[in-house]
């Protein structure tokens, strides 16, 4: 790799050592004041990390932390890979994680959907991921279909290589500008975002995975990549049994789609695969913390996509606990809450806590689904008897457990 400028290698060292003090200080690992630092130091400096390298950018409202991780591992067959894995999706961390790995050829960058054009522009990445759009944070999020317009926009005239879910009709409409396309079928679970046509406001008609506009000739491409059960579809229609560690649908769906761009960095299935297998846990998620011979294992849900993708991985035998907080990063609004069906949780002993357990109160009540209210997370651990437990959790209540039972990883 070539030498940075002069003004760019000082800015990185400095923005290093701000990481490190705000390490030692304890205010965090320190991936975004370091970012920052540099960033006001040269303006410039993301480019000039980015110069020389192969980036993958992976986007999504759901998922995006989990792939990132899913790539980086598969990538490391090939070399040192330079990624920002505790999610600091903006671009003082894209920063900060290439500085930290200034001599690794290979770059995977979780990216914040709205910053996706900037940083796309920025980096030139021969590469971007693009996996769902759904309704997120309602008090601060984009219109989702306004972030769909900015990728056709930052995509367009570009050479990068979109790998995209074609069962997303917005993340399609979002990538289909690119010059080259990749379609995966990942699946979808959360339709209640996209049932009318992006391009032209029609209704979209569904007919299993399938979907096509009733009034315009917007449909579903024809995907290279499928997911069958536990099983990837590559695009010559050999199957691979997936037989990953991560849990439930929405993680076979993000293995699909890492093997996808593994491939576009010129990485064979059969190279990439068993690197995927090894990743057990991703930044303290499906984690379990341990108390009093309660072993509780933690699920992440952000939004109402991904309660359904918590959902499908929690164990209906077990009893669960859920905690919802509305600090800023979860967004402060939570009326999503009632977009969510519930009902699936009748029949198993269902623990409410968090900041706004009284609104996950009302609804499980409006839903028929009984449960019992606890002032603390440690309140509802010790009700449950010895054994395991599911716990969902949004991001500061997920976070807020983890610190107080142990940063397990
Ligand atoms: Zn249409």
């Amino acid at each position: 790799m070539t030498q940075l400028p002069l003004r760019a290698q000082l800015a990185s060292a400095l923005g290093r050592s701000a990481a490190t003090l705000s390490r030692m200080t304890g205010r965090g690992d320190g991936s975004v004041i370091g970012g920052r630092v540099g960033l006001l130091l040269e303006p410039d400096l993301l480019r000039k990390l980015a110069r020389d390298r192969k980036l993958a950018l992976v986007s999504a409202t759901n998922g995006k932390t989990t792939t990132t991780r899913l790539i980086t591992s598969a990538l490391l067959e090939l070399g040192e890979v330079a990624t920002n894995a505790f999610g600091a999706n903006m671009p003082a961390g894209h920063v900060s994680a290439l500085s930290q790995h200034k001599g690794a050829p290979y770059g995977v960058l979780e990216v914040d959907e709205k910053y996706l054009p900037e940083v796309l522009d920025t980096t030139g990445a021969g590469v971007v991921c693009l996996m769902n759009l759904s309704r997120d944070q309602m008090d601060r999020a984009g219109e989702i279909w306004l972030l769909a317009q900015k990728w056709r926009r930052a995509l367009s005239g570009k050479p990068t290589h979109v790998i995209a879910n074609c069962d997303d009709p917005l993340v399609t409409w979002g990538a289909s500008t690119a010059a080259k396309v990749t379609w995966v079928a990942g699946g979808q679970r959360w339709k209640e975002d996209s049932w009318c046509c992006p391009e032209c406001g029609g209704p979209l008609d569904r007919k299993d995975a399938d979907w096509a506009c009733r009034e315009c000739t917007f449909h579903r491409p024809e995907p290279q990549w499928a997911l069958d059960d536990d099983v990837a579809v590559d695009p010559r229609g050999q199957r691979w049994l997936l037989d990953i560690q991560l849990p439930g649908l929405a993680n076979r769906s993000n293995a699909v789609m890492a093997l996808a761009v593994a491939e576009a960095f010129g990485l064979p299935v059969d190279r990439a695969l068993p690197r995927l297998r090894e990743v057990r846990s991703v930044a303290g998620r499906y984690t379990t913390v341990e108390r009093d011979g309660r072993n509780a294992r933690l699920l992440l849900a952000k939004n109402p996509a991904g309660w359904l993708e918590a959902f499908d991985v929690a164990d209906p035998q077990l009893p669960i606990i859920l905690s919802v907080n509305a600090q800023g990063p979860d967004g402060r609004d939570t009326s999503w809450l009632w977009d969510v069906d519930y009902r699936i949780l009748r029949g198993r002993p269902v623990f409410v806590t968090g900041e706004r357990r009284l609104d996950l109160a009302l609804r499980l009540d409006v839903a028929d689904v009984p449960f019992a209210l606890c002032n603390t997370f440690s309140e509802a651990l010790a009700m449950q008897p010895p054994g395991r437990v599911d716990v969902i959790a949004n991001y500061t209540a997920f976070q807020q457990i983890r610190s107080e039972f142990g940063r397990a990883v």
